[in-house]
């Protein structure tokens, strides 16, 4: 491993020009003690920095990668569709193609409409709830992520959790007031608020698979006791899919686990590297969004070709058989390889995967929650995550974020990632 000059020239530059020196906070390693490196290209499941160090990449660009970096056939499709020019704000075959695709992936969707972003998609659907329903309290869970949105900035997961923030400046309390945050899986307490309030709220949000408080699956009725409570209160459940749509099985998490949610929110995978969300929905909800409704919702880049042909070529190479059941196979390699060498040095973590996101606490208890995530070794992540990256395997700078997994990951990668486990854990054994 080269010492990170350029890198470090890079960043020292940036932090002069934007703040924090990157352009999404996430990117920033300072909870981890390091400087984020800065990568010049990638290739399958290599990524590599400015002063050609590689890495095995399980960031992934935070999702999207599913197929691996600078997958040929995604090229081979945004090149073609490059010739023909990169945006006309006009409708074109391509968007049509791809919401085809969504729709029939994704069972509770009827319609679909492209946004640029995750955090586009969740706050459209918000909006969508509340025109619908004619009411204005929103629930959300802590440690969920759902974009930076005002009204979903409360309690939130991902950069906001690494950096401890309960919220941020700049939200008015009169509009985080409309956001009422529970604890995840917490289905009593679900019940209770909504015994309480049920016919006030517009709209339950949710991350089927949490991911961005590290992984926290959903106990078992959580997912279904918020279908039941919300449909009996005719209130809008809406599944966050931008991490989970296409990841945890071809038609998300709501395919996976079986619950129809009424609105979904996509982003990361369906866009295959370029900037794309999407939220869909039962046709006589989605028939609320203008020009057929009233309910207004816009975008210049919306639908933006270069991003619909990356986004069809992704999804196309996750239909082929046995895709997703290899993925699956591969990440509980790593699961059990990770698991056997703390093990080994005697360091108490809970690993745990749904499909290929994968979950790293240094916790000696099961984590269910926000809360139970807090808990854990923070410090001990610290050094793991700089024992790795030293090592050439790339994670994500915060326990508060998942693991990813692409096809061109292969057996290979994973024992190198395991081997190198080893030896970080067993120095992270030997100095407690
Ligand atoms: C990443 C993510 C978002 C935000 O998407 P952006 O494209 O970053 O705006 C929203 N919800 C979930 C569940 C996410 O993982």
């Amino acid at each position: 491993m080269k010492a990170a000059t350029k890198s470090r020239q890079l960043y020292q530059h940036a932090l002069k020009l934007i703040p924090g020196g990157v352009n999404s906070p996430v990117r920033a390693c300072k909870s981890v003690g390091a400087d984020p490196l800065f990568i010049q290209k990638a290739e399958g499941a290599v990524i590599v920095d400015a002063d050609a160090n590689r890495y095995i990449d399980y960031i992934g660009s935070w999702g999207p990668m599913i197929l691996g970096h600078n997958h040929p056939a995604v090229l081979k499709a945004i090149t073609r569709v490059l010739a023909r020019g990169t945006s006309f704000g006009a409708p074109t075959d391509l968007e049509v193609e791809l919401a085809d695709m969504v729709v029939r992936a994704v069972p509770a969707l009827d319609m679909v409409r492209m946004v640029n972003s995750g955090t586009e998609a969740a706050m459209s659907a918000i909006r969508l709830a509340r025109g619908v329903t004619r009411r204005d309290l929103v629930v959300k869970f802590d440690g969920c992520y759902h974009g930076h949105a005002d009204t979903l900035l409360v309690a939130a997961g991902s950069g906001v959790a690494t950096l401890g923030i309960p919220g941020s400046p700049g939200v008015p309390r009169s509009i985080a007031g409309h956001t009422l945050s529970l604890p995840y899986n917490d289905s009593a307490g679900f019940e209770k608020l909504m015994r309480e309030k049920g016919d006030r709220i517009a709209g339950v949000i949710v991350e089927p698979v949490a991911g961005n408080m590290g992984l926290v699956a959903p106990a078992p009725g959580f997912l279904e006791t918020l279908r039941t409570l919300t449909a009996k209160h005719g209130a809008i459940l809406i599944f966050d899919e931008v991490m989970t749509g296409f990841r945890v099985a071809y038609g998300g998490a709501q395919a996976l686990y079986r619950i129809a949610p009424d609105l979904s929110c996509f982003g990361k995978i369906i866009g295959g590297g370029l900037p794309v969300g999407a939220y869909g929905g039962r046709q006589e909800i989605m028939a609320h969004i203008a020009p057929q409704g009233p309910v207004y919702q816009a975008g210049t880049l919306s639908g933006n070709p270069l991003a619909m042909a990356a986004g069809i070529a992704t999804l196309k190479q996750l239909q082929k058989k046995g895709f997703y059941q290899k993925l699956e196979k591969k990440s509980a390699r790593l699961v059990s390889g990770l698991a056997q060498a703390a093990a080994q040095a005697g360091i108490p973590v809970q690993v745990d995967h749904v499909g290929s996101m994968l979950g790293l606490f240094f916790c000696a208890a099961p984590v269910r929650s926000f809360e139970d995530a807090k808990t854990c070794d923070l410090k001990r992540f610290a050094t793991f995550y700089r024992g790795m990256r030293a090592a050439g395997v790339y994670i994500a700078p915060s326990q508060f974020e998942a693991l990813f997994l692409s096809a061109a990951h292969t057996n290979a990668h994973i024992d190198t990632t395991v081997a190198a486990a080893e030896k970080v854990l067993g120095r992270l054994g030997q100095a407690s």
